[in-house]
């Protein structure tokens, strides 16, 4: 079996990647790659690499990227900035310039220098907040940029790329991991894991794709 390399935030979307490259491929050939790069909650980086560490990967790695916040401003990596859309602004100001494009970049020169040529990233473009770095036209053009810049053939998978926060809870539920992942994982802008504040941009999709998710699973009387 190859060697697949996730790119882990500790998040919903990266953990459902996890356990699936680990469903396909076996821990023992899973890698996770985490980056410190300044993000609101330094919990965020403690998680994944508990997570990792719970699951058996192969390896896991933490990528200190603390020069990001010098050249780049936004509410991610700001907490004094409250998170929100400004008007007319095509996303919210939590998108974090470039940050797809670093992480692939580093995944793969990292994964390369292990033999790995497979990654994978938990973007989506379904139902989130119009980042151009989740849309699939970068990922496929950030694959042939990896490739032309390395000379080989790295295959970056993104397998929630269409899927809604109600089916990426689908997946994480075939995968056996639901409420592994509705428990373990931090996606909350307040850094709190789990069912998060409840009120945040990121807890509110996530709450109402469960819901959506639940509803289909059970219908009601
Ligand atoms: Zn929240």
């Amino acid at each position: 079996m190859k060697p697949i390399l996730v790119v882990f935030s500790g998040g919903q979307d990266s953990t459902t990647c996890l356990m699936k490259a680990i469903a396909e491929r076996g821990a023992e050939n899973v890698h996770t790659l985490t980056f410190a790069y300044g993000q609101r909650h330094a919990l965020e980086v403690k998680l994944a690499e508990e997570i990792a560490k719970e699951q058996g990967v192969a390896s896991h790695k933490t990528i200190t990227v603390d020069w990001y916040r010098e050249i780049t401003h936004n509410a991610l990596m700001d907490e004094t900035t409250p998170i929100g859309r400004e008007a007319g602004a095509p996303f919210p100001n939590t998108f974090v310039e470039g940050r797809n494009a670093l992480f692939l970049l580093t995944a793969a020169i990292y994964a390369k220098s292990k033999g790995i040529l497979d990654l994978m990233i938990g973007v989506s473009d379904a139902d989130y907040s119009g980042y151009p770095d989740c849309r699939e036209a970068f990922i496929r053009s950030m694959n042939e940029t990896l490739n032309l810049a390395m000379d080989c053939r790295f295959t970056v998978y993104a397998p929630l790329q269409h899927m809604t926060k109600a089916q990426e809870w689908a997946l994480a539920d075939r995968l056996g991991c639901l409420e592994y992942i509705r428990t373990r994982t931090l996606t909350c802008y307040e850094g709190i894991p789990g069912d998060g504040c409840g009120k945040c941009p990121s807890c509110k999709l996530r709450a109402a794709g469960l819901a959506e998710y639940l509803s289909t699973k059970e219908p009601k009387e």
